[in-house]
């Protein structure tokens, strides 16, 4: 296992790639710490896949380098980077039994039979697969057949990363919730990095210790979910991560502080940061605005019930502005004032915070 290391790297699907919006991924260098759980999260399009093949060899990226420790891996193909992926449909042998195939990567690699057992068993037992150990894979369900392709992207303890392409696609909603949980519980044994692709901030937020928030070939921050919820360094995180998303509300700087709607704000730390010429803009997530007798006038919209708490939609102006109750009793008449959480108001130049 190892430290993996991307160093400048960049990929175009153009033999020659000229704006931005020619490259699939922008340049970005990031490292993921051996033994870490990450998932690589962002929309479709952004170009997970492209750094997934990347990591794995099955692509070679047209500028920069990937490193596993202290090794340079960019020229090597995937079977000599000593790594295991999951894909988005199960890939099983048919006509082996459950056995077999979660015994398959470990006698490939001549490990002896005792330890195979030990190793299948367990495995097996933490997918609830022990049961049909000796069946045929054939018979499975799709449920089945996904947790078989899992088991033996965990089986090998020898590998520097699994990667897991999102691999809960084709498993129905309940045992989705079942194996996000079982997943991470697995990592917290088996301590070998994880990369998680998904699209599904749940998921991410579920599995992961550290979330790659990646929009148009970019990572816009890496955090561990607290952080991306508490502190997003763009709106697009602010956007993806919660729901309902962060509120982006324009503003302009007078003394450090964002003024929104001719009121001055309060922030933690004023900002000292010059943003000549960016546009500003102030971010506050709905659970961090509450009613008071006064603050940002607006007016009340609409409240629905979300379980444990309802949301409520309020507008400022041309402005939406959401916010979070626990009850809907006792809520303001139609116009009412809201008060922004100094320690959770952030702004943002060019949809980047800045402080
Ligand atoms: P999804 O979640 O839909 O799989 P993704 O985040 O994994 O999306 P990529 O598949 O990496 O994104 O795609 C990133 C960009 O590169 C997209 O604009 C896509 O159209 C483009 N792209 C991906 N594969 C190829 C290819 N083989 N040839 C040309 N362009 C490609």
């Amino acid at each position: 296992m190892s430290k993996i290391s991307l160093k400048n790297l960049r990929h175009s699907y153009e033999p020659e790639p000229g704006p931005a919006s020619e490259w699939a991924l922008n340049e970005m260098s990031v490292d993921w710490s051996d033994g870490g759980a990450y998932a690589l999260l962002g929309p479709s399009g952004c170009g997970k896949t492209t750094l997934l093949n990347i990591i794995s060899g099955l692509l070679a990226p047209t500028e920069g380098e990937v490193w596993f420790g202290d090794e340079n891996v960019t020229q090597l193909p995937p079977d000599h980077r000593n790594i295991a992926q999951v894909f988005q449909f199960p890939v099983v042998y048919d006509t082996m039994s459950v056995y077999d195939n979660l015994a398959f990567p470990l006698r490939n690699r001549k490990v002896p039979e005792p330890a195979i057992d030990k190793k299948v068993r367990e495995i097996a037992e933490m997918l609830d697969l022990g049961d049909t150990l000796m069946s045929r894979a054939a018979g499975l369900t799709a449920d089945g057949k996904q947790k078989i392709s899992l088991g033996r992207g965990l089986v090998r303890s020898d590998v520097n990363v699994i990667m897991f392409d999102e691999p809960l696609t084709v498993i129905d909603p309940h045992l989705k919730w079942v194996l996000r949980s079982k997943l991470k519980e697995l990592h917290q044994r088996i301590r070998t990095t994880m990369i998680y692709v998904t699209h599904d901030q749940t998921e991410a937020l579920t599995i992961a210790d550290q979330v790659v928030v990646m929009k148009d070939g970019l990572v816009v921050q890496i955090g561990t979910p607290v952080e991306l919820f508490e502190r997003p360094k763009h709106t697009f995180v602010g956007h993806f991560i919660g729901s309902p998303g962060m509120n982006v509300l324009p503003c302009h700087m007078e003394q450090g502080k964002p003024v929104y709607a001719g009121r001055q704000l309060d922030m933690a730390t004023p900002i000292t940061q010059a943003a000549e010429g960016a546009r500003l803009e102030v971010g506050i997530r709905p659970e961090f605005i509450t009613f008071a007798e006064t603050g940002i006038a607006v007016r009340i919209n609409k409240v629905s019930d979300a379980g444990r708490f309802n949301i409520v939609d309020t507008t400022s102006g041309e402005d939406s502005i959401k916010l979070l109750v626990p009850s809907a009793d006792n809520l303001p008449a139609d116009t009412a004032y809201l008060h922004f959480d100094p320690a959770h108001t952030q702004v943002y130049a060019d949809d980047w915070m800045i402080s």
